[in-house]
Parts: C-alpha cells; structure tokens; sequence
C-alpha cells in the first residue's frame, strides 16, 4: 500500500515539465528523507495555493486578490498595458520595477505544435479593456522568437494603430532570448527604448 502510494507520488512528479521517472524518484526521495522542513511544508503550500490563487478576470494575473492587486492599484497608469506571455514575465518587470503600468497575461504564444491558437490570445478581452478603459499604448513584451514574433504581429494587426500606440521591447539582445531571462536592467533598457511596432 505504502509503495503505491510513493510510486503514484513519482508518477505524478514525473508529469511537471522538464522532469522524467529518474529525477522523479530523486526528488520523492529527497522529499521523504526531508519530511517535517520540506515535504509537509510543499503539501501543505500546495493545497493552500490551490485553493487561494485565482486567474484575474481583467489580466489573467495570477493572486488571491480578485481584481488582482496591480489591476485595482490606484498608482499604477491605467494608459498603458504591456503584454505578456506568462506570469513568470510578470515577476521579471515587476522585479525590475521599470513598468509603472498594468498588464495583460495571455497565458501562451501562437504555436501550431503547442495547440495554442488565435482565439486562445483571447484579443477580444483586451479590446474590451481598450474600450472601457482610457488605454493610449499596448506594449507588446513577447519572447524574441519566432513564435514570440508571430503572435506580436497578429496582436499588431487585429488592433487599430489609430486608436492605440503599439510599441514593441526594443532588444538589445540575442533574437531567441525568452523576456524572464532578460537581467533587470537589460529588460528595463529594453522597456525605455521600445519602438513602435
Ligand atoms: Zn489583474
């Protein structure tokens, strides 16, 4: 009984990207080894995250707030949202604390390999947020690959450029580069120099 229960623990850590049945079994075991000061903290963080973290309905940033906490802030600039693909970009400008505006997380990059397509971008949403809103600019800070460009241009297109401004990050970096990777002040130069799209 015991055993399946570890063997179910390893199958469904071997499920999180990245990680295969060997490092799986690796990580249960460390887990088991470090029982009281990280095994039951992580369960118990785990449970508690699921049930508390919500998707925000305006920017699909993730929080226990709804509107989240950037959305409902009165110190941010309503006039400027910056796209992005995920959360993780997110932390990186909130991080840097170089973006004073608020966001709009799509959650994905168009992919024909990863089923991610226009409607996924959900653009309607953020029209929507350009019609109630008194947005004037749409930065678009998406991945510096093909994938990153390509959902740029469709976001480009399906705005009309005389009603918004819409800018991309200029990069002062290797095309390929992801924008969480991108160091603080790499990423703020990139956010202060970016051009019109
Ligand atoms: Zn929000």
């Amino acid at each position: 009984m015991a055993q399946d229960e570890l063997q179910k623990l390893i199958n469904l850590i071997a499920r999180l990207p990245g990680l295969g049945q060997k490092s799986a079994q690796r990580i249960a075991l460390y887990l088991i080894k470090n029982r009281s000061d990280l095994m039951n903290p992580i369960a118990e963080s785990i449970k508690l995250t699921s049930s508390q973290i919500k998707k925000c309905d305006l920017c699909g940033i993730l929080d226990t707030k709804l509107p989240c906490k950037i959305c409902s802030s009165s110190s941010r600039d309503p006039s400027i949202i910056c796209i992005v693909e995920d959360m993780a970009d997110v932390w990186a400008f909130e991080r840097s604390g170089f973006f004073k505006g608020r966001y709009h997380v799509l959650g994905g990059l168009l992919s024909a390999a990863k089923g991610f397509s226009e409607k996924d971008l959900n653009l309607k949403k953020i029209n929507d947020r350009l019609q109630n809103n008194k947005i004037k600019e749409i930065v678009l800070a998406l991945s510096a690959t093909i994938e990153g460009q390509t959902t740029a241009l469709v976001i480009k297109d399906f705005f009309d450029s005389d009603k918004v401004k819409i800018t991309q990050l200029a990069y002062g970096v290797p095309v390929g580069s992801e924008i969480h990777y991108l160091d603080d002040n790499t990423l703020g130069a990139a956010l202060e120099s970016r051009k019109n799209l």
